[in-house]
């Protein structure tokens, strides 16, 4: 296999397309790239498109996560407290990790994270687990959910798209649990042309033609 593929480390500038096909992709060091493009840009996919006058409908919403210091029993399950929005679960190295669902504005923002969240995300963990009263946070991180209308991933190819050009992305935050299964549908579709009944649930033209997911179980 490994003679089979490049991997670069590189921007992509712009998918450049004519005559109804993708030719490739022009990068920010000023190379180009030729052949079919396959759009996993997460939060950044719906504006990567829309640099080639296609509109896709993904954002950015930025989200946090906080990781406290060790406990010294086991929480088993994963914790979703629909009523605080509050979710966590517990690292095998003994900490709670976790975060809340709260109103975040969609759009590009700073990775910074906030004391208000990192507070009520202790309050309610310290309401939900006992003896993890006076818990410490050890650190906390954000990045972006990749949100779709529909909270739910866009994967495929439009008809009305140029020939060449697929996505894979949009997964609204719930990306990590559906890849190893995302990346041999699309492998399957782009290199041996076979079409998993996937691909139209989760096609790009769904939103047009009224065929929206509906998808309620989000944190
Ligand atoms: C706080 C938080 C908690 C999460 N928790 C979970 C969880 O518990 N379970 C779960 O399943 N998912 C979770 N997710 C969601 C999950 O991380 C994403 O759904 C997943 O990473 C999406 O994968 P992706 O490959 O589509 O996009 P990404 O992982 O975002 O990868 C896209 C990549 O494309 C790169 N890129 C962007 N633009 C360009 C360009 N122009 N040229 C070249 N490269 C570019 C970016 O730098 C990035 O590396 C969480 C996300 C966040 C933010």
């Amino acid at each position: 296999i490994k003679d089979s593929y490049n991997i670069l480390y590189d921007q992509v500038d712009r998918i450049q397309i004519s005559s109804g096909k993708v030719k490739g992709v022009r990068l920010s060091s000023g190379k180009f790239i030729q052949g079919d493009v396959i759009v996993t840009a997460g939060a950044w996919s719906g504006k990567l498109l829309q640099n080639a006058g296609i509109n896709v409908p993904i954002e950015p919403e930025k989200r946090e996560i906080f990781i406290t210091e060790d406990l010294k029993f086991r929480v088993k399950p994963l914790v979703i407290d629909l009523s605080s929005g509050v979710y966590f679960s517990h690292t095998l190295k003994g900490e709670i990790i976790g975060g809340i669902d709260l109103e975040y504005p969609r759009g590009f923002s700073d990775f910074s994270i906030s004391l208000s969240s990192l507070l009520k995300f202790r309050m309610y963990v310290a309401n939900l687990v006992k003896g993890a009263e006076g818990i410490g946070i050890l650190r906390g991180w954000s990045g972006y959910y990749e949100m779709t209308p529909d909270h739910s991933h866009i994967m495929g190819y439009s008809e009305n798209w140029p020939e060449g050009l697929y996505i894979d992305s949009g997964y609204s935050g719930h990306g990590m649990m559906f890849s190893p299964y995302s990346g041999k549908i699309m492998a399957d579709l782009v290199a041996d042309n076979k079409k998993s009944e996937f691909i139209d649930i989760f096609s790009p033209s769904r939103f047009e033609s009224g065929k929206a997911i509906d998808e309620k179980m989000v944190i």
